[in-house]
């Protein structure tokens, strides 16, 4: 049984007063879920003191692939585990777009991840082009396989689909389409890494959720949780999401 993953990413948002939102997420009675907010990296560490002892877990969003060294504004997995942070999103759309991250980038920083103990979560996602021009399952097959290195567990890895044409615009996929590509997603798991990792690994869906659509998209079979932007900044709209799950 996967446990369910509502997971926050702040993006470059929130200053030192955002502690009263992250107090306000870590106290939500969650049951059977597990909690993550991955605030900017310079609250990390304020973030992780007022999550301990809390069910919720801190993350990073993005690392290098290299433990140290000469990369200036850049943060490493270990530096990121150091803070108190348990988990790292990798491959963001606004990563792959802004700073050209390839698929073999994301990989590489996926190992660096694990190296250092953190849960990675990897994200894709097809543009509207792509969609429109029906290669949303080729685009998120190749970036499956690319961005994943050999030794993905459940506990190591979890992935997240983000069309990107849906992150913050308000604009959902179908219900018929979230379910298509989370069945191909889980089927591409279960070839690659066997029935056991591949029925463990979870797979989150980002990209306007909010608390008015989270239980329609929660109810689709491979959804394990979500990979909430904007929602996740105001403690109301995310316990509400969380309650949905
Ligand atoms: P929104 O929920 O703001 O659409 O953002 C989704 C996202 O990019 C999460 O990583």
């Amino acid at each position: 049984m996967r446990r369910k993953l509502a997971a926050g990413n702040w993006k470059m948002n929130g200053l030192g007063t955002a502690q009263d939102e992250l107090r306000a997420i870590a106290a939500t009675p969650t049951r059977q879920t597990d909690l993550l907010i991955c605030p900017p990296s310079t609250l990390l560490e304020r973030a992780a003191i007022v999550a301990s002892d809390t069910p919720l877990e801190i993350g990073g969003q993005d690392c290098h692939a290299n433990p140290t060294g000469a990369h200036t504004g850049d943060i490493s997995a270990e530096m990121l585990a150091d803070c108190g942070a348990s988990y790292v999103i990798l491959g963001h759309s606004e990563r792959r777009t802004d700073h050209n991250e390839s698929n073999a980038q994301v990989a590489a920083k996926t190992l660096a991840a694990w190296t250092s103990g953190l849960t990675a979560v990897v994200c894709l996602g097809e543009s509207l082009k792509e969609r429109q021009s029906g290669q949303t399952l080729d685009v998120i097959t190749a970036q499956l396989a690319g961005s994943l290195p050999d030794g993905a567990t459940g506990e190591n890895t979890v992935v997240a689909y983000e069309p990107i044409w849906a992150i913050g615009t308000g604009l959902v996929p179908e219900i018929a389409q979230i379910d298509e590509v989370h069945t191909i997603l889980r089927a591409e798991l279960v070839k690659r890494f066997g029935v056991m990792t591949g029925d463990a690994i979870r797979l989150l869906y980002g990209g306007s959720v909010k608390p008015d659509n989270a239980a329609e998209i929660f109810a689709v079979p491979n959804v394990d949780g979500a990979l909430v932007g904007g929602a996740s900044l105001k403690s109301h709209d995310f316990k509400a999401i969380i309650d949905a799950l």
